[in-house]
């Protein structure tokens, strides 16, 4: 019994869940009715609780879609708002405050909205109905309500009281029907009342001989007729059985006139409910087949598509986040795999080699007395000279050696490693997934944070023996002397790439000029500060006498610094130059940018020479021995540079890149894997737009499928209760 109609609220239930179109409407009960006609008070009637917000305020300004659920197997009563996510509401004051709160979120300005208010209510004691709860009709519109406010409700009851929907029309027995908004409004759409209830409220408060004439109707007549009651909720009433209460005395009224009991008139809370149920029942019975053909054609269409984008194949929140773990391990993998002993040990090596060279290009490349190194041993003076450069080497050795070794190598590999895992995380599919791609981050830096201190001190304890003293065999020597002569080469094929590129943006010709030029002014300027020295020795050596003659002339401190000048100027005039006419005659060929290229490629020329000349000095005899470190400094510190970096390595291989690649894909099972829960997979699932349109429409298609079976289920149950009437 009434099995249909919960079985069509489950299907209308799943059906919302999935977007569904329009076309998938199931009947409901709308209620309509003016303000204070009873209506808040019957629909309480019926679900045995007080519920619905009161006050003199328009407390109903949204529709409440109200779900009755019987549960005929549990005691348990309790309000669910499905959109809220609150869960299991027990107490019927917390769900009275819920509504009211909904209702007055709408701004005084709106007064109703259209946006439905979804309430379930499961109970042993409740029918399986679908109720709509909409604002009451005003008869005037009070001073602080718009005037549109009238029509807007009535549009929206409108709205509502559609096809195939069944309507309760609600009108208080004191109050005369032809005044009923509700009734005028229900016959533009059911003219025969053949899907209108008529409910006549407050029976008690007129003679019983008039209540039954309104019951009988004759100028309003109903098919589904009308039906009296009294919803007057006791005074004292037991919040458990409301309903019981309010049949009880509504009982004892109607069995106190002998009108109520006659043939024809139906009264009572109690017959309003069964009736509710056989018209529901009934209705949703006849709008079966228009449902069936209704769910059909959405499952064939959704059939279709996922057969034509998908390929039907299947999706769920789980498998793509294990796939895009699994990309993420095997990508990591792959990084790890290719990023070894080796190539951590050509990164490390390359960073001191660098280092080395900026410590050459400033100790040795520089120094003027450069070209006595090669001569070192040929040379008469040479104990002197010897010291100087002994020095020379163990500084720069002891520079590359106490640079902060540790923590410059460590933090090297903590940067690759930082690095790749961005870029892992800034890839498909992380780029659909922020929060994950910022818990790969964070998963990254705790591990290497959490190491690399103990592995940049492990480094720089175990490269400590190098700050005093470094050893080296004749082999370590050879091959320091090849990684010097490649390692300088390629700074002079740079230095010699770097003056092309001038060269061919300005344009060999000019460049010779600008060069000249800066050579010529160069050499003016040296000049001219000699000049300016001479002249102050001059000064320093006899003021008196150099000023002697000229103070006749004039005594003030001005004078006196024009005498000066002109005593420069004198000085300069007996070089036969004036430079500043010389500079005014050529600067105006050439502009500053140009001067800086003519210098920029000068300096590059003198570099290119000083390699070139150091090339040749490692490549002779003498720095064939380990024994002439001092004169090959290259070759000693790219010694020093190899055996920092062979030990760096094997410390930061052992605590930090082991480790690295043994905690991250742990870590990466258990943050982003599929331990995180079925709620943050289809989350994270949802997060990717194609992703989640294919589990959408996955949803879509099992949820019909599943509709489909429960409707042609209670098919053959019709047509069996058909067949057995027969
Ligand atoms: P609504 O505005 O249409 O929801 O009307 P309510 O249900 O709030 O009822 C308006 C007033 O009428 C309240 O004070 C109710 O107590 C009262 N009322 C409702 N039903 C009856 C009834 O059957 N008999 C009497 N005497 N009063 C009723």
């Amino acid at each position: 019994f009434m099995l249909l109609t919960k079985k069509l609220i489950e299907v209308r239930n799943v059906l919302k869940s999935i977007d569904h179109n329009d076309t998938l409407k199931l009947p409901s009960i709308v209620v309509i009715g003016s303000q204070s006609s009873g209506k808040s008070s019957v629909l309480e009637a019926i679900v045995g609780h007080e519920f619905l917000p009161k006050g003199s305020n328009m407390v109903t300004r949204r529709p409440i879609e109200l779900t009755l659920i019987h549960t005929p197997h549990s005691k348990e009563e309790y309000g669910e708002f499905p959109s809220l996510g609150l869960g299991k509401v027990h107490d019927f004051k917390r769900v009275q405050q819920t509504l009211k709160d909904l209702n007055m979120a709408v701004p005084e300005s709106e007064c109703v909205s259209p946006k439905p208010i979804e309430l379930r209510i499961y109970s042993p004691n409740v029918p399986d109905l679908t109720l709509i709860d909409l604002p009451g009709y005003i008869q005037i519109t009070s001073k602080n309500q718009p005037i549109s406010l009238k029509e807007k409700i009535s549009e929206l009851c409108e709205k509502y009281i559609q096809e195939p929907n069944i309507i309760l029309a609600v009108c208080a027995a004191d109050v005369d029907l032809a005044n009923s908004e509700a009734l005028r409004s229900s016959r533009k759409v059911d003219p025969l009342g053949l899907r209108t209830v008529g409910v006549i409220t407050k029976m008690d408060l007129v003679e019983p001989d008039r209540g039954v004439a309104i019951l009988r109707n004759q100028d309003y007549p109903l098919h589904l007729g009308y039906i009296g009651v009294v919803c007057k909720a006791p005074s004292v009433a037991s919040k458990d059985n409301m309903t019981q209460a309010v049949m009880k005395v509504e009982d004892a009224y109607f069995r106190s006139a002998y009108q109520f009991s006659q043939r024809g008139v139906a009264v009572g809370t109690g017959t309003l409910r069964r009736k509710l149920m056989d018209i529901l029942e009934e209705n949703m019975g006849s709008n079966l087949g228009s449902i069936v053909k209704a769910v059909q054609k959405e499952l064939d269409e959704t059939r279709y598509q996922f057969k034509v984008e998908y390929n039907d194949q299947k999706m769920s929140a789980e498998s793509y986040v294990a796939e895009s773990v699994d990309k993420l391990k095997h990508r990591f993998k792959d990084f790890s795999k290719a990023f070894g002993k080796p190539q951590v040990r050509q990164e490390i090596r390359h960073m001191l080699e660098q280092r080395m060279l900026d410590i050459c290009a400033q100790r040795y490349w520089s120094d003027p007395r450069l070209s006595e190194l090669s001569q070192l041993d040929s040379s008469p003076t040479a104990e002197e000279d010897r010291l100087y450069w002994d020095l020379q080497l163990e500084w720069a050795s002891s520079a590359l050696t106490k640079s902060g070794v540790g923590r410059q190598t460590t933090q090297r590999v903590v940067d690759i490693l930082t690095k790749t895992m961005e870029h892992l995380s800034e890839a498909e599919p992380f780029n659909h997934h922020p929060e994950a791609a910022e818990t790969i981050k964070v998963m990254t830096h705790e591990i290497l944070s959490s190491r690399s201190q103990a592995t940049a001190d492990q480094v720089e304890n175990t490269i400590k023996p190098y700050k005093y003293e470094v050893e080296c065999t004749d082999g370590e020597w050879t091959e320091g002397v090849k990684r010097a002569i490649t390692l300088v080469q390629t700074e002079l094929e740079m230095c010699e790439d770097a003056l092309a590129k001038i060269k061919t943006t300005v344009g060999t010709k000019k460049l010779r000029k600008a060069i000249n030029y800066v050579i010529a002014s160069d050499r003016e300027e040296a000049k001219r500060a000699e000049r300016r020295e001479a002249v102050a020795k001059l000064r320093e050596a006899s003021p008196q006498s150099y000023l002697e003659d000229r103070s006749s002339e004039s005594s003030d401190s001005a004078g006196d610094q024009e005498h000066q000048e002109d005593a420069d100027h004198e000085l300069r005039e007996h070089h036969g130059e004036d430079e500043d006419e010389l500079e005014a005659a050529i600067r105006p060929h050439f502009n500053p940018k140009l001067l800086n290229k003519a210098r920029e490629a000068l300096s590059l020329r003198d570099r290119a020479l000083i390699l070139k000349y150091r090339l040749s000095a490692l490549k002779s005899k003498t720095c064939k021995s380990s024994k002439n470190k001092t004169q090959c400094p290259e070759a000693f510190l790219a010694v020093v540079a190899e055996k920092l970096a062979y030990t760096s390595v094997m410390f930061i291989q052992v605590e930090l890149m082991n480790e690295f690649v043994f905690q991250l894909p742990r870590m990466i099972d258990s943050r982003l894997g599929v331990k995180i829960g079925q709620e943050a997979m289809e989350k994270f699932a949802r997060e990717n737009p194609l992703v989640g349109k294919h589990l959408e429409l996955m949803d879509k298609r099992i949820k019909l499928e599943e509709v489909w079976e429960k409707l042609n289920y209670l098919v053959r149950r019709q047509e069996e209760a058909k067949a057995r009437k027969w």
